[in-house]
């Protein structure tokens, strides 16, 4: 502990000379008057910016082009400009432990903060007010610790089922992570927090991150891969965007001018500042030249992860924009000072935007009842119902006597992934632990390992010892009423940095379910993963199946609220879930060969291709089951449909809950396009609603498309293209499920 203190005191004190040296170098700098304009707060940011700007020497300019720290932005002292104080996301804040407590201004070793659920567990509530509520919490939080910014919204597409970090982002479809990635962006950037929407572009697998070269046709990238980061940018106005490591089409991203200057800066007309990720820099002027505007890490701590066995043969790279190699390109004519100009005032129109120029963040609360309450709110509304056979669920709590709580997931509580996103919470509640709290004195709960969780602990992997925690295991299940078999992955087996290496439920977990049921045919299977897994071995006969994702630290109340029925269950699943990997779209595509992998699927990825090509998935894209019924009738175009090229098609649908609890129905929008010239999915998400209902109650659903809705990207004409003539919306509750269609004539 002493000695960790220590590291930090030398650290921070490294940290605070770094900019007044590097300053000194451009020799006597002018001083800075105190009424100058860019310290005025009243007036507008890009008077600020350019008054500060004309008042840096190059040197400052240049300087500022790298990271001082793991996880802070060089500040200049002479000019009054802050650094920026970054910590990492975006499922929360993450712990500083570890490498990452370097990030940690205040010497203190370790902080706990809200474990929200994983992404893919806030995608499936398809609640973009909740999401929205999450950002602002984890702002709170970022605020409470002294920081500015918080990496994250992760909204890469989940294109392959083994991708490790596929329980970060959204799921499949790139308009639903759009309108997530929006809403977290609108609440981090509403409390003057600096969001990072990452990773730029098309971070879709963990194998060889730091080499792989994706080939990606241009409008593969544009309908699947950047629709996420076109809307945070020009419906959130996002203030930073982190670029990915790996190549697209033969190039780094961090030195991509085709995705970070052609498209990102100039087609979506991005204001703010591109981050690179930590350690993917490998030039200087190319670099800088493509669009980079802020290398990450810097200093001491990025050149001790440089030379780290580990890193080096990852292949990570970096410390390519220092002060000093930035100026070397500058004086040879490979830099020029209108280039940092605009990476300065990039930087610089965030620090004023967000305020932190003027009021540094103190003070707030980490942890409160409010941010809790997000974090169970958003466990509870991301479970999935997917099975249900003979309304086994919701359990009748006068009714149950006894219920057996079986599995490697059921008495830990695994919140997250691993990797960068894991938040280490106060407190954390196992599903053993939800369920035993709500059941109470009245009904008896025991618990059963059942196995041991793959590669956690060796002395159960002894046949015998097996043997015996499979026993106990069906025992227990046949005293009881009621079996609850929580089964899934955990932070070490799914994480960043690697991908899963098979879509199959880690050892014995398959044989666990079987023998269970078996014991006891009123059995309840949880699923706690973020991939996909395969079910096929247990599925037909499984009376009722629940997906509860990876929950955060509120994720065993969640999963007992809608056990006992408290809750209603309403998540929907942000992506289909494949028989096997071999149904997946990116099988044979993936992870690619000689360091190269070619997303020969295209567009076809997730519902798109199952729906189109007539690959039954195990439960689709959209679908999710609820302890109540939903009804969907007259749907009516709205006015005269779509109004010329600015307009938009509006129509009505009415949702009835047809059955006796009050529930939450997410109604689906999609659009088919059975007039195209080109090649085109059977249909895409283009609109959804959540639903409130009570037992009987009708809703007037309304919806608008426009143009976009309808379009696809077309490489020949650079642009979007709507080809007049009628269109299909369908209006259902899956991709598998539509209810009514309507056709849409437009022009
Ligand atoms: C991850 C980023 C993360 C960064 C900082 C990288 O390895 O890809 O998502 O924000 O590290 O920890």
């Amino acid at each position: 502990m002493h000695r960790r203190a220590s590291f930090f005191s030398v650290f921070f004190v490294v940290l605070v000379f770094i900019p007044a040296s590097l300053a000194a170098k451009g020799g006597p700098s002018p001083s800075v008057p105190a009424d100058a304009p860019y310290k005025n707060a009243t007036l507008p940011v890009e008077e600020r910016v350019k008054d500060l700007v004309g008042r840096m020497t190059v040197e400052e300019k240049a300087s500022m082009l790298a990271g001082s720290g793991w996880m802070e932005s060089m500040p200049i002292e002479r000019l009054g400009i802050p650094a920026i104080k970054i910590a990492d996301g975006p499922l929360g804040v993450r712990a500083w432990y570890g490498s990452s407590a370097v990030t940690n201004a205040a010497n203190t070793p370790k902080v706990l903060s809200t474990s929200f659920p994983s992404g893919v567990a806030m995608a499936a509530t398809w609640d973009v007010d909740l999401v929205q509520r999450e950002g602002q919490a984890i702002a709170q939080e970022v605020k409470a610790l002294g920081r500015d910014m918080i990496l994250g919204p992760t909204v890469n597409i989940n294109r392959v089922p083994l991708w490790g970090r596929n329980f970060e982002g959204y799921g499949e479809d790139p308009y639903l992570s759009g309108r997530l990635g929006v809403a977290y962006i609108k609440g981090v950037q509403g409390e003057g927090v600096i969001p990072s929407v990452k990773h730029f572009a098309a971070n879709n697998e963990e194998f060889e991150r730091h080499r792989i070269d994706e080939h990606i046709d241009e409008r593969t990238l544009h309908e699947i891969y950047l629709p996420a980061f076109k809307a945070a940018v020009q419906e959130a106005g996002v203030w930073n965007v982190m670029s990915a490591y790996q190549k697209v089409n033969g190039t780094y991203c961090a030195e991509n001018s085709y995705l970070l200057t052609d498209i990102l800066k100039k087609e979506f007309g991005f204001k703010g500042f591109v981050i690179s990720d930590w350690g993917s820099t490998y030039s200087t002027a190319p670099t800088v030249n493509a669009g980079m505007d802020l290398e990450m890490p810097g200093g001491p701590p990025a050149k001790a992860m440089l030379s780290s066995p580990r890193t080096i043969l990852s292949g990570n790279s970096g410390t390519w924009l220092e002060g000093d190699k930035v100026m070397a390109e500058v004086k040879a004519g490979h830099i020029s000072e209108a280039r940092l100009d605009d990476n300065v005032s990039r930087i610089l129109r965030v620090i004023f935007l967000s305020g932190i120029f003027d009021h540094p963040h103190t003070g707030g609360e980490l942890d409160t009842p409010e941010q809790r309450a997000v974090a169970l709110k958003g466990a509870t509304e991301g479970i999935v119902l997917l099975k249900n056979a003979g309304g086994l669920l919701p359990l009748d709590a006068a009714k149950v006597k006894s219920i057996a709580v079986i599995g490697p997931n059921a008495a830990v509580a695994r919140t997250g992934g691993g990797g960068s996103s894991l938040v280490r919470p106060k407190y954390s509640i196992a599903p053993l632990d939800g369920i035993k709290e709500r059941a109470g004195d009245g009904i008896r709960v025991t618990y059963a390992l059942g196995v041991a969780m793959e590669g956690e602990d060796p002395t159960q992997d002894a046949p015998e010892a097996r043997a015996k925690v499979l026993r106990e295991a069906t025992d227990a299940a046949s005293a009881a009423d009621i079996a609850v078999v929580v089964v899934g992955r955990y932070s070490k087996l799914e994480s960043e940095g690697f991908d899963v290496s098979t879509m199959d439920l880690p050892a014995g977990q398959n044989e666990l379910i079987t023998a269970v049921e078996k014991a006891n045919p009123r059995t309840i299977v949880v699923l706690n993963t973020g991939d996909p897994v395969t079910m096929t071995k247990w599925i037909d006969t499984t009376p009722a199946l629940l997906d509860m994702w990876y929950g955060g630290q509120e994720g065993g109340h969640a999963l007992a609220a809608i056990l006992f029925g408290d809750a209603n269950p309403s998540g929907k699943l942000p992506v289909s879930l494949p028989k096997k990997f071999e149904d997946s779209p990116a099988y044979g595509h993936y992870p690619g060969e000689n360091l190269k992998v070619d997303y020969a699927e295209g567009i076809y990825v997730g519902y798109r291709y199952y729906d189109t090509k007539k690959v039954e998935p195990q439960f689709p894209f959209g679908f999710g089951l609820s302890y109540t019924t939903f009804e969907y009738s007259d749907l009516k175009p709205g006015g005269n449909g779509i109004a010329g090229p600015s307009g938009t098609w509006g129509f009505n649908v009415n949702v009835r809950n047809t059955g006796k609890r009050a529930g939450a129905e997410v109604v689906q929008v999609y659009v088919h396009d059975g007039h195209s010239k080109i090649d085109r999915p059977v249909h895409e998400l283009k609109a959804f609603k959540r639903v409130e209902l009570q037992p009987g109650e009708t809703r007037s659903v309304e919806f608008f498309l426009d143009r976009s809705a309808f379009s696809y990207w077309s490489p020949e004409k650079k642009d979007w293209v709507l080809e007049p003539g009628t269109f299909e919306v369908q209006v259902g509750a899956s991709s598998r499920d539509i209810r009514l269609k309507v056709p849409a004539a437009l022009n």
